[in-house]
C-alpha cells in the first residue's frame, strides 16, 4: 500500500484505481498543505498534519478523467454530488443530503450598472439548506465522518457552520456538539438546538470556542474535531462552489471571483477545485483573480497581504456586524494568501457602515437580500472598480455566502402604519417606496 500511496495525488494512477473500473470517488491520500510529512491515509478519520497545518485531499485525476466528462456530468441531478469523483465520499450510499448545490449564478445587471461593472454576476448561496454556503462543507464533512465511523462531530462556529453541521449530523444520526460566541446570530442557536445538537455559548470569540471544543473532543473517543481546516473534508464541500461556477459558465472561469473571507475555506476551496479541473483538462490555463474581502474590524488576511507577509498574525479585539468574518486567527490564512497571490488577486477590508449600505443597495437594485458578508464583497467591488483594479469589461463573480434573512437586525424596517379606516397614499412613480 505504501508504494501506491506515494504515487498518488496528481501523479500516475495507482494500481488499485485502474482507469477501467469507475469508482464513486477518486480520492487517494491526504497531503500536508505546508510540509512534506505524510502522505496520510484517507481511509480513516484524520485531523491536521503533525506540523499542525491542514491536510488536503488528493485525487487520482487521471482516473477521474477516464471515468467521467463534462457532457456526462451535465446529465446528473443538480446537486454538488454531481462531482462525486472529485469528492471524498466513497459510495453513493454514504451520502447525507438535503439536495444541496447548483445554486444560481445570477446576472446583476442593475447593481452592476450602478457599480460600473456590466458583467457582474452573483453566485447566490442563500437557497442552500440552512441558508448559507456552510451546507456544502457540512454535507461532505458529515457524510465522510459518518462513512469513516466517527462517534460524533464537534465544532466551534460563528453561527452558520453550526446550524449546517447540526442539521446534517441529525440527518446522519450522528451526535453533534456546537460551541458558539454569544454574539453569533440568534437564529443559528435556535437551528442548532432544533436539530438536537449539544449546543453551548461562550463569551469569547471563535478561537476561544475552538479551544474549548478541542479540549472536549480530547475527552470523547471517536469524536471528530470539525473545526475549520482541522479535518480535510469541509474544504472539499466548499470547493464545489468553484466547480459549479466553471460548469455554469460553460467550463470556463470568470476574470475575478470575490469571496468574503473569515476562516478562508471557501476561497481556498474554490482555488483548489479550479486547479483540479485544469488538471482534468476541463479548463484553460488562466485562473480567475481571487479577491478576499474582510471587515475592517477583523482583517488579519488583508493586513498580511498589504505587508507582503506569508502568514497572518492574530487580530486584536475583532468586531464586525458581518459576524461570519470574525475570525481573528485563521488556521488557513497562509493558504488564502497563497491563492490570492498565485492568481494575481488582492485583499480588501471594508467598514460595517459600507457593507450595510451595500446590503441595502443590492436589495433595492436586485431584490436580493444578501448576508452582511456577501454585502461586503459588493462594497469591495465598487472600491476596486473606482481604483481601476477592476476594468469595466471584467467579468466578476461575487459569492454571496448566505441569506440576509438570518440577520434581520442589519436592515431594520419601519413601514408606515395606516389606520384600518385610513387610506394608502398615491403611487410615487414606478420606484419602490423609500
Ligand atoms: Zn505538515
Amino acid at each position: 500500500m505504501a508504494s501506491e500511496i506515494s504515487r498518488c495525488g496528481d501523479g500516475p494512477a495507482p494500481g488499485n484505481l485502474s482507469a477501467s473500473v469507475a469508482a464513486y470517488s477518486a480520492l487517494t491520500v491526504l497531503e500536508c498543505s505546508r510540509c512534506s510529512a505524510g502522505p496520510y491515509e484517507a481511509a480513516r478519520v484524520q485531523g491536521t498534519c503533525e506540523c499542525g497545518a491542514p491536510l488536503l485531499a488528493r485525487y487520482d485525476l487521471a482516473a477521474a478523467a477516464s471515468w467521467t466528462a463534462p457532457d456526462e456530468i451535465a446529465t446528473r441531478p443538480p446537486s454538488l454530488w454531481r462531482y462525486h469523483e472529485l469528492l471524498p465520499v466513497g459510495s453513493a450510499k454514504s451520502v447525507v443530503s438535503f439536495g444541496e448545490g447548483m445554486t444560481p449564478l445570477l446576472p446583476m445587471q442593475r447593481l452592476g450598472a450602478e457599480l460600473g461593472l456590466p458583467r457582474l454576476l452573483m453566485k447566490d448561496e442563500s437557497p442552500l439548506p440552512t441558508g448559507s454556503f456552510k451546507a456544502r462543507g457540512a454535507a461532505v464533512g458529515v457524510s465522510r465522518a459518518a462513512e469513516l465511523g466517527a462517534a460524533g462531530v464537534a465544532l466551534p462556529t460563528n453561527g452558520n457552520a453550526g446550524s449546517a453541521w447540526a442539521a446534517y449530523a441529525a440527518r446522519a444520526g450522528l451526535p453533534c456538539l456546537v460551541m458558539m460566541p454569544t454574539d453569533a446570530p440568534e437564529i443559528t442557536r435556535a437551528e442548532c438546538v432544533a436539530a438536537g445538537a449539544e449546543t453551548y455559548l461562550t463569551d469569547g470569540l471563535i478561537n476561544d470556542a475552538g479551544r474549548l471544543v478541542r479540549a472536549a473532543v480530547a475527552g470523547r473517543p471517536g469524536y471528530l474535531d470539525a473545526s475549520t481546516l482541522r479535518e480535510p473534508y469541509r474544504l472539499e464541500g466548499k470547493k464545489t462552489i468553484g466547480l459549479e461556477i466553471a460548469e455554469q459558465l460553460g467550463w470556463r472561469v470568470p476574470d475575478v471571483i470575490v469571496f468574503p473571507t473569515g476562516g478562508g475555506v471557501g476561497l481556498i476551496g474554490i482555488a483548489k477545485g479550479l486547479r483540479e479541473l485544469q488538471r482534468l483538462g476541463w479548463l484553460g490555463e488562466t485562473l480567475p483573480r481571487m479577491v478576499a474581502v474582510q471587515a475592517a474590524g477583523c482583517a488579519p488576511i488583508v493586513r498580511a497581504f498589504e505587508q507582503h507577509a506569508d502568514t497572518t498574525e492574530p487580530w486584536p479585539e475583532a468586531r464586525t456586524q458581518a459576524f461570519g468574518l470574525t475570525v481573528p486567527d485563521p488556521l488557513g490564512g497562509f493558504l488564502v494568501l497563497e491563492a490570492i497571490r498565485a492568481t494575481g488577486g488582492t485583499a480588501v477590508a471594508v467598514t460595517d457602515e459600507q457593507l450595510i449600505a451595500s446590503q441595502r443597495q443590492a436589495a433595492r437594485a436586485e431584490g436580493t437580500w444578501v448576508c452582511p458578508e456577501g454585502a461586503a464583497c459588493f462594497t469591495a467591488v465598487g472600491e476596486l472598480r473606482r481604483s481601476g483594479w477592476l476594468a469595466e469589461n471584467d467579468e466578476v463573480v461575487v459569492v454571496n455566502t448566505g441569506a440576509g434573512l438570518k440577520y434581520p437586525q442589519t436592515l431594520p424596517a419601519r413601514p408606515a402604519l395606516i389606520p384600518a379606516d385610513g387610506r394608502i397614499p398615491p403611487a410615487r412613480g414606478s420606484a419602490a417606496p423609500r
